[in-house]
């Protein structure tokens, strides 16, 4: 067990840090780029497979390192193609991804924690509490493993930090897996199809935005602090108007909007005075908005609005000329949609 605890474990490294580590062991920096090739291809766990490196380099490795793995314990697919992958981690807590078809090509939806701190009123993932922070291993192996579940061929192509946790509040493992997974020895993602969505932690938000070139999604919910407030209890320490003067400071690459997510309410959210305040309050941000139907499901009591009224409501945002779309949530019946994801609450994956 104390053996166990002293491997470094490899796949949390960036390729940087891989490097010292083998410079460390006294194996040359170029060593280091192999490796981190080798463990980011798919179906590699032991380093026997690591046929570029001689026998008493992979000897060494294995005495030194570790190649941690996600065990997959339940598959989920939804009616409309959805699917739900359920991982058991070493010490028996749960995390859940979800690979998304879209037309064309894939989406993942990765987690950061193992639970959440953050507490918003409209989230089964806020129901478990905080847990734990997941390791950049095991944030990138999420993809690692949804890519070889889809299948080697198929076009994987966004991935999106809105499963359970808040990235930004599990900051150093988070930009760690962020640099792993666009590496181009590694997963090789590119930088405008990585989303990273916030609850608005500030400080670590205008830090990504110095520190990595990644698309920013915010959860917003609500224009006013009162309501925003009842949702989310992070609106407290950094108010609405905070956090979208915080936007219009955020480093953006060129091209590049804020996403802002709204997820729809009946009765807390949705009326037409709240999306007209809406509009007057993104004013100056180069931002587009995502309109989230709120996804029904056990333990929580709001409610969707109606589908007309979700037309009139985009309708303010249209015509005061956001881009603004109405994302129908996938896989709902398998609780795999946003905000539905929870780990294991009450005997529900
Ligand atoms: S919406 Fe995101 S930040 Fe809020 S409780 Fe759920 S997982 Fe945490």
């Amino acid at each position: 067990m104390n053996q166990i605890k002293q491997l470094a474990d490899l796949r949390s490294l960036t390729r940087k840090d891989l490097e010292a580590w083998l410079a460390s062991l006294g194996l040359p920096a170029y060593r280091g780029r192999q490796l981190f090739r080798w463990l980011w291809r798919p179906g590699i766990d032991s380093f026997g497979q690591m046929t570029e490196f001689s026998k008493e380099a992979r000897c060494l490795l294995e005495k030194h390192g570790v190649i941690n793995t996600l065990k997959i314990v339940r598959r989920l697919v939804s009616e409309d193609g959805t699917k739900k992958l359920v991982f058991e981690l070493d010490d028996k807590h749960y995390i859940e991804s979800v690979i998304i078809p879209e037309k064309k090509h894939v989406t993942l939806c990765l987690s950061s924690q193992v639970g959440c701190a953050m507490g918003c009123a409209f989230c089964r993932t806020a129901l478990m509490g905080f847990v734990r922070q997941l390791s950049p291993s095991e944030i990138v192996l999420q993809a690692l493993h949804c890519i070889e579940e889809a299948g080697l061929d198929t076009n994987v192509r966004n991935i999106v930090f809105m499963g359970m946790g808040e990235p930004l509040a599990n900051y150093d493992n988070f930009i760690k897996a962020l640099r792993i997974l666009m590496d181009n020895l590694g997963l090789d993602f590119s930088s405008r199809r990585v989303t990273v969505s916030t609850c608005g932690i500030i400080p670590q938000m205008l830090k990504l935005g110095e520190e990595i070139d990644v698309s920013l999604a915010i959860s917003l919910h609500a224009p006013d602090d009162e309501t925003r407030g009842k949702l989310m209890p992070i609106n407290k320490k950094y108010p609405v108007d905070d956090l979208l003067a915080a936007c219009r400071q955020y480093r953006l690459a060129p091209r590049r909007r804020i996403t802002f997510e709204y997820i729809l309410i009946k009765g807390v959210n949705d009326s037409l005075s709240q999306a007209k305040e809406l509009v007057r309050k993104l004013h100056g941000i180069k931002a587009k908005v995502n309109l989230i139907p709120f996804n029904e499901g056990p333990e929580l009591e709001f409610r969707c609005p109606d589908w007309q009224h979700i037309l009139l409501f985009q309708k303010v945002l249209l015509d005061a000329g956001y881009t603004t779309i109405i994302r129908k949530s996938k896989g709902r019946d398998i609780l795999a949609a946003c905000g539905q994801l929870a780990g294991k609450i009450k005997g529900h994956f």
